[in-house]
């Protein structure tokens, strides 16, 4: 097992982004017009480009410590409560579909939240039948839904099955009892095991798992043991976050007490056990944080170089473009970042006006998208290849980065970087601190390092 010496942790483990946006999103303006996001949707209505499309559903019952989403939490949301939120996600589609003046094939979709197995059976049925009102859902490619196993029985199972959703990702975290109190979540590894046995019945195979380290009261033998009863599970994809403690921004996380959360050291060797534990069990380690099976798409697209990163973590790249609806969502598409109001009595009140409910958004410049390329790339391949680069931007890489090249010599230093002749190679080590990597290529980090509120690296 590859260890890591304190000294290089002290002076690694510093404030970071995760990099599943570049410019990530502090950075995106707040005065981004709605004119702007429909020149974007009738650009790409021209163009023939295919689609990824999401659908945030905001409801949970009630807040976990250690989440970041944007959820609106209530004790019950009842029917009709649902059914305004639907009826407004379908008015969002309305409108972009109309903008985009067609419809188009979607090849990837997900309801992210939030908590979409929350959905009833109904509001599940509303909403799919409404978006296939206005989109041609892909059925063999990517329908994927988050579910959490205390909203979600056989009756919801058969339901999602029948509507065509063919991956189901799982929120976990942590099974151990004292973790899961320190952090305000509770299902029990015998609710989650019968959950699965329902799950494989009804005929879904491709199942993620999500676990995060670093939360509090995790110690090396509770996550052992949580990480020994994932197998029993048999997931064929596990995501493996690490916690993003940033209370400043996110402040119900004042709940968890800063003694009780593990060091950097154990952290990191939480995460280093859990890795080893995987690939000893046949899953391949997919760029920094995610696992799978060798039948699972990731792996291929790991294996052929195109993994993709977005907003939801790692993904096979079935689509160029990117929308997303519902609130708080948001979009990617010709080359622009858009974000959908974070008030839902907003979210409700343009729709009502019949206006996209975009707040903010960034057109990305030359010099963005020539960076997001190269972090793409080194969190993506853990590799670069100079004359790729070259060839892509009609300039050497050497030239474009030279005021990078301390940074990048210093990480060679470190042990995180081989360079040699016109590759840039991550090393085993260097995985471990691969967002430090992408750092030295963000440039926003260097313009406003006080506008950047990020997690640490480690
Ligand atoms: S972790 Fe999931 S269930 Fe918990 S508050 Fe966040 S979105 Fe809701």
């Amino acid at each position: 097992m590859e260890t890591v010496g304190r000294e290089l942790i002290e002076k690694y483990n510093i404030k970071g982004p995760r990099y599943t946006s570049y410019p990530t999103a502090p950075n995106w303006e707040s005065n981004f017009s709605e004119e702007s996001y429909k020149e974007k949707l009738v650009s790409f209505g021209q163009s023939n480009k295919s689609l990824s499309l999401y659908i945030h559903v905001p409801f949970c019952e009630s807040r976990c410590y250690f989440c970041a989403c944007s959820v609106l939490i209530h004790k019950s949301f009842p029917q009709n409560f649902q059914n305004e939120y639907i009826d407004s996600v379908l008015k969002e589609a309305r409108l972009v579909q109309g903008i985009i003046g067609g419809r188009k094939k979607v090849k990837q979709f997900h309801i992210g939240g939030g908590t979409p197995s929350y959905l009833s059976v109904e509001s599940l049925e509303r909403l799919m039948a409404g978006i296939s009102d206005y989109f041609d859902l892909d059925f063999e490619s990517e329908v994927a839904i988050e579910i959490d196993p205390r909203f979600i029985d056989l009756k919801k199972l058969s339901c999602l099955k029948k509507l065509g959703f063919n991956r189901l990702s799982f929120g976990i975290q942590d099974f151990s009892e004292k973790v899961q109190e320190s952090i305000n979540r509770f299902h029990s590894f015998e609710l989650v095991s019968a959950l699965f046995k329902d799950v494989r019945k009804v005929g879904f195979e491709n199942i993620n798992i999500d676990l995060i380290y670093g939360l509090p009261n995790q110690t090396m033998e509770r996550f052992q043991k949580t990480i020994e009863q994932v197998f029993q599970l048999k997931p064929s994809r596990i995501a493996l976050y690490s916690f993003a403690h940033i209370p400043q921004v996110v402040s119900h996380q004042k709940l968890i007490k800063d003694d009780e959360l593990p060091s950097p050291s154990v952290k990191l060797d939480l995460f280093m056990y859990a890795r080893n534990e995987f690939e000893k069990l046949g899953y391949l380690a997919i760029a920094m944080d995610h696992f799978a099976l060798p039948s699972d798409p990731l792996a291929d697209a790991f294996e052929n170089q195109s993994l993709h990163r977005n907003f939801m973590g790692y993904t096979t790249r079935p689509a160029d473009e990117f929308i997303g609806l519902g609130y708080s969502s948001i979009g990617f598409l010709e080359n622009t970042f858009v974000q959908n109001v974070k008030s839902l009595d907003s979210y409700f009140k343009l729709l009502k006006e019949g206006k996209l409910p975009v707040s903010r958004g960034l057109l990305l410049s030359e010099d963005d998208r020539i960076r997001k390329w190269v972090i793409y790339e080194i969190m993506c391949h853990f590799e670069l290849d100079m004359n790729v680069f070259q060839e892509k931007y009609k300039v050497s890489f050497r030239d474009y980065f030279h005021d990078e090249a301390t940074g990048i010599h210093d990480c060679e230093m470190a042990g995180f970087l081989k360079c040699e002749e016109n590759m840039i190679t991550v090393t085993t080590k260097g995985k471990m601190f691969v967002r430090n990597i992408a750092m030295v290529f963000d440039i926003y980090l260097k313009k406003d390092r006080e506008k950047q509120v990020f997690s640490k690296t480690v």
